[in-house]
């Protein structure tokens, strides 16, 4: 119905006649002239319907209002001087119209288009009018950007795009399934992929050597600024190769979105890497935000020694707790003392028991714990820590794991406060050497999930003094603080397969039940492999510099997983659930 996109009209054009279509984004009377600003996809371009050179289309513009769609035929000029708008593509020229369609109109529009501050519900209601603006256009061209990028960067390297199953059997990432009643099967469930985990593994086993997939996986949590129930991952598996050079896979993935996104630039030459144990203990995050300083020192040595019994007796257990010290530069002039108080009651809020801190003054260390140091406890403390006049540092002394959480924690809320975080950079690092376990509530749980290989001894066994310990061949990528995405060698042999399993508590009856069908293909020459997998919506919402995943999916849920726009999840009809062989064993109540 067009010659041209509305971004396309240029001066290149003037004289000649085009036709354009699009909404109308706004729409001004000027005394007999109509001005209309006509969108589509990416641009707008000004059409102006005089009775002077058409009638019969300025009367049609008399009846035009906000978001009509026309089509617009006519004669390109440039704008008369001093009325060109430098902000437009298509700002040095309009279209004359001397023929104008009014293809569809449209009620006064619920909300105002484009304008941020909108109630986020009544956006989601009216989803496909948010979409319309000029933002969201632009979001979902560099999405579709990205995906294209790394199909093209992943289809190089020569992998195969192969697509798993959406109905299909639990897989463990550690949430709780999406479940589907089988018709078929009463009584039986189909559970939604967490992700493809098992499949892609199949798959090495089947000799396809490199596989990857845009999948989606759906997730039963509860969901944050940056989760959502239903989610897109670029998904990776291949064999034969050893961690370094999975890394370097997913490096060249990563390098070839940014770049065909137009970020470029903001690639590191390298992407360093740290381990889990240093983020913990440096930055008391395994996602730590590398865009500012703020390290954390061990300081539990030197409080060993001080008379303040609380802190003598946790540091007497190096093992189990820790004493953590954060220096702030010159933050004695930067925090008032009303300040100082209210960070105590921040970290409390993660488990904290108080929150001790010194000030750096020409005199030395001032501070309410200060007499329970000696002098050269003292001195050891500014040396350890690097302090200088001016500076203020915080201690958090306590069990390791909530030491460390908090103190993290209270880092970036620092760094928010004093504004120190940069916006505009991407600092990448590779978090390696996971523990393969945690404990949880006195029993193991794969910190990753149980496919991931322990890192073994020379022998090939599983060999540990303290299970805790025991490390995995797993890396996390992070961005700026958020986990980009991550994965591991697997195990390919069913022997260590199965004492993790043990290890984990899952009976033998269990493993087979639920994963069977792993087990035995392991049995039948499966190759070494490894894998990852990157969240794509993330990543769009990192390059797109939004703060809600929301943004980035076309048609999102809310944070209560539900989506405004269908109404789902709602109820169903009695029938449908008889065929299900499903009896609700309440009535929902009418709201
Ligand atoms: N399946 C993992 C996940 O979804 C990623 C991987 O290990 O490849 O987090």
């Amino acid at each position: 119905m067009r010659t041209h996109y509305c971004a396309e009209i240029s001066e290149e054009y003037i004289g000649e006649e085009v036709t354009v279509a699009g909404w109308v984004a706004s729409r001004r009377d000027h005394g007999g002239v109509i001005f209309i600003d006509l969108r589509d996809k990416d641009e707008v371009v000004q059409l102006v319907c005089d009775p002077a050179d058409s009638e019969e289309a300025h009367r049609v513009a008399e009846e035009v209002r906000d978001q009509y769609v026309l089509v617009a035929t006519g004669k390109v000029r440039p704008r008369g001087e001093g009325l060109e708008n430098p902000n437009l593509k298509t700002g040095k020229v309009e279209i004359v119209v001397h023929s104008l369609t009014i293809e569809n109109r449209s009620k006064p529009m619920p909300f105002d288009l484009g304008d941020e501050k909108v109630n986020e519900e009544i956006r989601l209601k009216y989803r496909y009018l948010d979409l319309r603006t000029p933002r969201m256009h632009k979001i979902f061209q560099l999405r579709s950007t990205a995906a294209i990028a790394a199909r093209n960067s992943l289809a190089e390297m020569g992998f195969l795009e192969v697509e798993t199953p959406v109905l299909t059997k639990s897989t463990p990432e550690g949430a709780r399934d999406y479940l589907v009643p089988s018709r078929v099967w009463p009584g039986e469930f189909y559970a939604l992929p967490q992700s493809p985990q098992l499949f892609k593994q199949l798959l090495m086993v089947s000799g396809f050597d490199r596989y990857f997939q845009l999948a989606k996986c759906f997730r039963d949590e509860d969901l944050r600024a940056d989760r959502q129930p239903e989610f897109t991952q670029i998904d990776v598996e291949m064999s034969f190769m050893d961690q370094n050079k999975i890394m370097e896979v997913a490096e060249r993935l990563i390098r070839d979105i940014w770049a065909a996104c137009g970020f470029w630039e903001k690639l590191p030459n390298m992407f360093p890497r740290m381990t889990y144990k240093e983020a913990m203990e440096t930055y008391g995050s395994d996602k730590p935000d590398l865009r500012f300083e703020l390290k954390m020192v061990d300081v539990i040595d030197i409080f060993e020694r001080c008379s303040n019994e609380i802190f003598s007796t946790i540091a007497k257990s190096p093992k189990k707790n820790r004493i953590k010290a954060l220096k702030v530069p010159n933050g004695d002039n930067i925090f008032s003392k009303r300040q100082m108080k209210g960070f105590e009651d921040y970290v409390r809020k993660f488990g904290a028991q108080g929150l001790g801190y010194f000030q750096m003054k020409e005199e030395g260390l001032k501070g309410p714990l200060t007499k329970f140091f000696s002098e050269e406890d003292l001195q050891a403390i500014i040396d350890r820590c690097g302090l200088e006049v001016g500076d203020v540092v915080f201690f958090g002394a306590g069990e390791k794991k909530v030491v460390l959480d908090y103190m993290g924690r209270f880092r970036l809320y620092l760094a928010e406060l004093m504004e120190i975080v940069p916006k505009d950079v991407h600092k990448f690092v590779w978090i390696v050497d996971f523990p393969m376990f945690e404990l949880e509530e006195g029993k193991l749980k794969a910190l990753h999930h149980p496919f991931t290989m322990p890192k073994l001894s020379d022998k090939g066994t599983l060999d540990y003094d303290d299970i805790e310990e025991l490390e995995s061949a797993a890396y996390d990528l992070v961005l700026n603080g958020t986990e980009l995405g991550g994965g591991s060698l697997r195990i390919h042999k069913q022997e260590i397969q199965k004492e993790v399993f043990e290890l984990m508590g899952i009976s033998e009856e269990e493993a087979q039940e639920k994963f069977g069908f792993l087990l035995d293909a392991l049995e039948y020459g499966a190759p070494p492999h490894g894998g990852f997998a990157m969240g794509f919506d993330r990543i769009i919402m990192l390059l797109a510099g939004t703060d809600s995943i929301r943004d980035v999916i076309a048609f999102p849920k809310t944070q209560k997983a539900q989506c405004l726009l269908t109404h789902a999840p709602s109820p169903v009809d009695p029938e449908q659930l008889k065929e299900l062989h499903i009896r609700l064993r309440q009535r929902p109540t009418a709201e």
